[in-house]
């Protein structure tokens, strides 16, 4: 399959109304989409990304009003959070309405809804028509895509059509809200802060990653966010006996006696956020055998961040 790469929208819009799969740009990261209502067209979805059929996909709408077609009632709390976080990158869980095929939502009778904040994204989801499904567009397992290069890397010739545009601004996915009973409960740690949605919904309970997450939502305990080489936590940067060539990524400067052959110093947690899959992918290509990757605070988008960290390096052990 020949993947066609465009800067038009309404290009884009018209071969995903075909059936086509079409990655496009987000404020998180790239995603890889197809019509939420198209059966067929989702399964490639999963058979181009070699995704697991228990994952399921979030489902992406181009304005607020467009979440009645996907869910079968909003809830008190996912109306307070659609209302101050959409567009944005959060994505909320609501009770699933019929018309949903179940293949979207991994059988389950709940969807993960998410409107980005992304201008392009936004006149592409328009000139849709329908909801979006779409994961990130990366083979499955992979450093989440945050330029349409890495896109091109993983998926050439496995999509249909390419949306260029610039790089993610967050580079870290959505946060996920689970919203389907009465006390909502974090499911994916994101782009949005806890303290943001804490303000917004102090019942909101942070514990259930650790102890409902993992069945509410079933993608969680597949490998992710894993470059081909081995990824460490580091207190701070520092040399080794071995001869290993290693990158390193984190706030504080590396001194030269450490011996890094790439490095990338980041000035805050934010830069970080955004250079982290980016720089996984430029350690790959530069051929070192191991990367380190500074830990940071678990506050604000530190939080997310370490999430990625502990996933990658759990992956690459
Ligand atoms: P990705 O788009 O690749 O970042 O993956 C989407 C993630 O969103 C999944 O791995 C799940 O963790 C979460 N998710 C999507 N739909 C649901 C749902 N219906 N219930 C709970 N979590 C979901
Ligand atoms: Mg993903």
């Amino acid at each position: 399959m020949q993947t066609l790469l465009t800067n038009d929208p309404f290009q884009a819009a018209t071969m995903l109304r075909s059936g086509r799969l079409v990655c496009f740009p987000t404020e998180t990261v790239y995603g890889l989409g197809a019509d939420a209502f198209n059966e067929d067209a989702v399964g490639r979805i999963f058979a181009a990304k070699m995704r697991p059929l228990d994952n399921p996909l979030i489902v992406h709408v181009s304005d607020p009003a467009q979440v009645k077609c996907v869910a079968r009632h909003i809830p008190p709390a996912a109306r307070t959070l659609i209302e101050a976080c959409f567009p944005g990158p959060l994505s909320v869980v609501l009770p699933k309405a019929e018309a949903v095929p179940s293949i979207v939502t991994a059988g389950l009778d709940t969807v993960a809804v998410r409107m980005p904040d992304h201008d392009l994204a936004l006149t592409f989801l328009e000139a849709c028509n329908t909801p979006v499904a779409a994961p990130s567009a990366n083979l499955s397992g992979r450093p989440s895509p945050t330029s349409w290069e890495a896109v091109c890397d993983d998926l050439s010739g496995r999509v249909d059509c390419l949306l260029k545009d610039g790089r993610s601004a967050k580079g870290l996915e959505s946060t996920v809200v689970d919203c389907t009973d009465h006390s909502p409960g974090l499911l994916r740690a994101g782009a949005v802060s806890v303290e943001r949605l804490l303000d917004l919904v102090p019942a909101l309970r942070i514990d259930p990653i650790e102890t409902v997450g993992e069945l509410r939502s079933p993608g969680i305990h597949h490998p992710h966010y894993a470059p081909r080489v081995r990824v460490e936590v580091v207190e701070r940067p520092h040399g080794t006996a071995t001869n290993a060539e290693r990158a390193y990524i984190g706030i504080d400067a590396p001194t030269s006696s450490a011996g890094y052959r790439l490095t990338h110093v980041c000035e805050s947690t934010d830069e970080y956020a955004y250079c982290l899959f980016d720089f996984f992918r430029r350690a790959e290509a530069a051929g070192v055998g191991e990367i380190h990757c500074q830990r940071v605070m678990r506050h604000g988008l530190g939080r997310a961040l370490m999430d990625r960290l502990e996933k990658a390096a759990s992956s690459t052990a």
